[in-house]
């Protein structure tokens, strides 16, 4: 049997049980319930332990019609529907790196060489599947999920034997100064996660049960499920013939992302219990809002003097930059290149970051109210360390577009304004690991027709360059006004 069949039929029953996995964080983290205890799975009414024959991943569900075999109240489509997007989501990624090729440095994937870089995408897809049901949920992000995933993606990237692809970008100067402005930002990371926070006290019982749900809801919620094992089937028929060459369209991929595009819009329109209260957070905030912009601006002043100085010594003095090359191209033999990989996943780690900073920081500044929430920040880095740089900033930019096209559509059946940003992201990222290849290759274009221009007619690219300040200016002033003359 093709080897890739069996790879995909094991990776989507893990997939499955990842789900069902991740159905245990999403309802208990923003609850601030331990995730091992109790360690077996209770039924959120009636509290009786679920026994394993009835806790099986879609099917259990399926069986006994979402409803608890017990006291026969509803059990929420949620449960059926995260495990099968996530089954569906392993299979993908599996798809994506080793049978079509999206792999950083071209060509598909092989194991066990690239078994890091499978795991590292792994736990990245199902902690984004995590971030964005918990934000539709309760507008929150746990950051320990993120957390997860940054380590992962450093440790992944550590042991990665492709030194081609990790060395253009860990062995430059930019590469020591963004990994010591890792080293510094840990530091601050673990004295503010250390710091006693004035937190309400943990809940003493669990949280109510999830509001129960439309007939509409339910059944758009199996549709969704069965579509999502069907894709999902489907990826495993395609991977029976793979293609003979790398194509960039793949249709199971599309559908995988038309879905969980369309679950994303479906449930993010359903009226919420968090609904006023996140309403009310930034109403409240709103008159500290730049304030705290700037202040967060203060806190990242260390890390970027520490990546300058690091950046401009090894720039400027010969002997640095000699002990840099010897510490990154530095192996333990076996083509192992561990300070490379970590260097690659701390750059990715801190691009994502640092581009979601900026957004946050320009816009509270400009608009005056939180554009951008810190759980979008560590949702952005901890695709840069799983994924790469490239990945993050792609991710960024294409979750900018889908939330926009969602937002349209969710205008259609919405009752509540607010959308939480981090489901966008979350599909956004998964575009961009889907499109890494031919973005990277629209973008050299790009770079390199400006590069041209701007060695050609330097004037013309200050004019384009000035234009499109003013209009952003002007967009900026338009979207006030509008706002303005709404709330009035
Ligand atoms: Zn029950």
């Amino acid at each position: 049997m093709n080897p890739h069949v069996v790879s995909e039929l094991v990776l989507g029953l893990l997939g499955l049980c990842v789900g069902s996995f991740l159905n245990v964080v999403i309802y208990r983290l923003p609850a601030g319930l331990a995730l091992t205890r109790p360690a077996r799975s209770f039924c959120p009414r009636c509290r009786t332990p679920i026994a394993w024959y009835d806790n099986l991943p879609v099917l259990s569900w399926l069986l006994l019609r979402g409803r608890c075999r017990r006291c026969r109240g509803s059990i929420s489509v949620q449960y059926p529907l995260i495990e099968a997007l996530c089954g569906l989501a392993f299979v993908l990624v599996y798809h994506l790196l080793f049978v079509i090729g999206a792999r950083g440095g071209g060509g598909p994937a092989h194991l066990p060489c690239d078994a890091p870089l499978l795991l590292a995408w792994l736990t990245l897809v199902a902690a984004l599947l995590a971030c964005a049901a918990m934000d539709i949920a309760s507008y929150t992000v746990d950051v320990r999920v993120t957390l997860v995933v940054v380590a992962a993606g450093l440790f992944c990237h550590a042991v990665w034997p492709r030194t081609p692809i990790l060395l253009p970008v860990a062995a430059t100067a930019a590469g020591a100064g963004l990994l010591a402005a890792g080293v510094v930002s840990l530091v601050v990371l673990v004295w503010a996660l250390r710091r006693p926070e004035e937190e309400a006290p943990l809940p003493e019982s669990a949280p109510p049960p999830p509001a129960a749900e439309s007939n509409g809801t339910r059944v758009g919620g199996l549709l969704g499920t069965l579509a999502a094992l069907g894709l999902a089937a489907w990826a495993v028929a395609c991977a029976v013939d793979p293609p003979r060459t790398i194509v960039h369209f793949d249709p199971v991929a599309g559908g995988g992302l038309v879905l969980l595009f369309l679950a994303t819009v479906v449930a993010g329109s359903q009226r919420r219990a968090a609904d006023e209260e996140i309403r009310q957070a930034i109403e409240d905030e709103q008159p500290a809002a730049r304030r705290t912009a700037l202040r967060e601006l203060l806190a990242l002043v260390p890390a970027i003097a520490v990546a300058g100085t690091v950046w401009l010594t090894i720039l400027r003095l010969p002997p640095a930059a000699a002990a840099w090359h010897d510490l990154v191209h530095w192996t333990p033999g076996h083509g192992l290149a561990p300070m490379a990989g970590l260097t690659y996943a701390v750059c990715g780690a801190l691009t994502g970051a640092a581009a979601g900073w900026v957004l946050r920081i320009v816009f509270t500044l400009v608009f005056g109210r939180e554009a951008f929430g810190t759980g979008d920040i560590y949702i952005l880095a901890a695709a840069g360390a799983a994924g790469g740089w490239d990945i993050a900033l792609l991710g960024l930019l294409l979750s900018v577009g889908v939330a926009l096209a969602g937002w349209l559509l969710s205008l259609v059946g919405k009752s509540s304004v607010m959308i939480p940003f981090g489901p966008w992201l979350a599909v956004g990222v998964l575009m961009a690991l889907w499109l890494r290849h031919p973005a990277g290759d629209v973008f050299a274009r790009y770079g390199e027709t400006l590069r041209v221009a701007w060695q050609e007619q330097p004037q013309l690219i200050a004019v384009a360059g000035g234009l499109m300040l003013v209009a952003s200016a002007g967009a900026v002033a338009l979207a006030r006004l509008v706002r303005r003359f709404v709330a009035r």
